[in-house]
C-alpha cells in the first residue's frame, strides 16, 4: 500500500476539524466512486480516499497516525485499511462508519448493488486491554479471549446441510435485489429493493445446516497471544490480522484491533516517552549540593544536586524514561526537587541556623512556638 499522507489525500490540513474531514471525504468519495467514475485510476484513488478517511475520522486511529504514521506501531500492521478494504461492491455493512455518508448520495434504504454470493471480508472487532503501568514500560505477552463468529466447519460456511447445496434464488437470479417500477409524477421510476424471497442472500437454502442453522457461521471463543510492546501508551492500538469475524462466502476474516488502556502509577507520571517524578530534598541539600538516588521506571538513578538549587528546579535524567516503541533507547525522566522546610528543629540546629544568618552579616529574631504547637510536635 502506498504510504501517502492521509491529510494530503483528503486535501485537508493537519488541524482540520471533523466536519472538514467529513466534507472533504464526501466530495472525493463521490468524485471517484467506481459506480460514478469510470476513468482509469479512479478506483485506486477511491481506495486511497477511503483508507485516509477511515483513519482520520476515527479519533484513536487519527491520534495514532499523527504519532506514528500509517505503519502503526511495532510493525504489526497498523491500520492496513481495515474495514474499507472489503473490496468494492461493498456497501454491505462492512463499511462501518461510511454507511451514513453513502446513504446520502445513494438514497437510504435502497438495495445495494453487490453480488451477495461474492466473498466478503468479515467484520473487524475491537478489544480493550487494560494493562499495568510497568507492563507498558517493560512489555510482556498475555492472552486475550473473546467471542467471534467463525466459519461453520460442518457446512464449510455454505449454510446448507452436508450433501446439499444452496440454490440460486429464482426470483432475483442470485443478485439479491430486484427492480420495482413505480409510476410517479416525473414518469416511471425504477427502484431497486432487496429481494423478498431470499432476503438479499441471492441463494435459497432448502436444507439448513443443523450446526449453524443456515447462517454459515457459529459463535466461538477465540484465544490469542497478545503482545504488550515495551513503550506502548494509553490509547494506542495494534491490529491482529485475521482475528476478527468470519467472512462471507469464503471471504477472509476481519481483523482484531487491540486498544491498550494503561493504568496510572502512584510513583510516576507519564507523558509520551517522558516520565515525571518529584523528589524531596532538604534546605541544606539545596544549599550545599548533594548526590541523591532517584527512583526511575528502570530502578534507581544517581542525581547530582548542584549547590544553590532552587525549589521546584527540574532535572532531566537522560535515557531513564519510556522505551521507544520503534528503535533503540528510552525517553527521559524529568524530576522536580521539592525543597523541604523542617517543621521543627532541635536546639543545636537552631543555634547553627542563627549562626548561619549572623555569618552572612544578617540578624534574626526566632519566634517561639506556642504551647499547643509544641504539644502537637511531641505527639507526632
Ligand atoms: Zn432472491
Ligand atoms: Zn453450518
Amino acid at each position: 500500500m502506498a504510504q501517502e499522507d492521509y491529510y494530503s489525500v483528503l486535501g485537508v490540513d493537519r488541524n482540520a476539524s471533523d466536519q472538514e474531514i467529513n466534507s472533504a471525504y464526501r466530495k472525493l468519495a463521490k468524485k471517484y466512486h467506481p459506480d460514478l467514475n469510470h476513468e482509469p485510476g479512479a478506483e485506486e484513488k477511491y481506495k486511497k480516499v477511503n483508507e485516509a478517511y477511515e483513519v482520520l475520522h476515527d479519533k484513536q486511529k487519527k491520534a495514532q497516525y499523527d504519532q506514528f504514521g500509517s505503519a502503526g506501531v511495532n510493525g504489526q500492521g497498523g491500520f492496513g485499511g481495515g474495514s474499507g478494504q472489503g473490496g468494492f461492491g461493498g456497501f454491505d455493512g462492512d463499511f462501518g462508519g461510511f454507511g451514513d455518508i453513502f446513504n446520502d448520495f445513494f438514497g437510504g434504504g435502497q438495495a445495494r448493488q453487490t453480488n451477495p454470493t461474492a466473498p466478503t471480508r468479515g467484520q473487524d472487532l475491537d478489544y480493550t486491554l487494560s494493562i499495568n503501568f510497568m507492563d507498558a514500560i517493560k512489555g510482556k505477552k498475555t492472552q486475550v479471549s473473546y467471542t467471534r463468529s467463525e466459519t461453520c466447519s460442518t457446512c464449510s460456511g455454505t449454510g446448507a446441510e452436508k450433501g446439499t447445496h444452496p440454490v440460486t434464488c429464482d426470483k432475483c437470479h442470485g443478485s439479491g435485489y430486484m427492480t420495482v417500477t413505480q409510476q410517479s409524477m416525473l414518469g416511471v421510476v425504477r427502484r431497486q429493493t432487496v429481494c423478498d424471497k431470499c432476503h438479499g442472500r441471492g441463494v435459497i437454502i432448502q436444507h439448513p445446516c443443523q450446526t449453524c442453522h443456515g447462517k454459515g457461521t457459529v459463535d466461538r471463543k477465540n484465544t490469542i497471544e497478545v503482545d504488550i510492546p515495551a513503550g506502548i501508551d494509553n490509547g494506542q492500538q495494534l491490529r491482529y490480522e485475521g482475528q476478527g469475524e468470519a467472512g462471507k462466502n469464503g471471504g477472509p476474516y476481519g481483523d482484531l484491533y487491540i486498544s491498550y488502556r494503561v493504568k496510572p502509577s502512584k510513583d510516576f507520571e507519564r507523558r509520551g516517552t517522558t516520565i515525571y517524578t518529584t523528589v524531596p530534598i532538604s534546605f541544606a541539600q539545596a544549599t550545599l549540593g548533594d548526590e541523591i538516588n532517584v527512583k526511575t521506571v528502570h530502578g534507581e538513578s544517581k542525581l547530582k544536586i548542584p549547590a544553590g538549587t532552587q525549589p521546584n528546579k527540574k532535572f532531566t535524567i537522560r535515557g531513564q524514561g519510556v522505551p521507544y516503541l520503534r528503535g533503540n533507547g528510552n525517553g527521559d525522566q524529568v524530576t522536580t526537587v521539592q525543597v523541604q522546610i523542617p517543621e521543627s528543629i532541635n536546639e543545636k540546629q537552631k543555634e547553627a541556623l542563627v549562626e548561619f544568618v549572623k555569618a552572612g552579616g544578617g540578624s534574626i529574631t526566632p519566634q517561639e512556638k506556642g504551647f499547643f504547637e509544641r504539644l502537637k510536635d511531641k505527639l507526632k
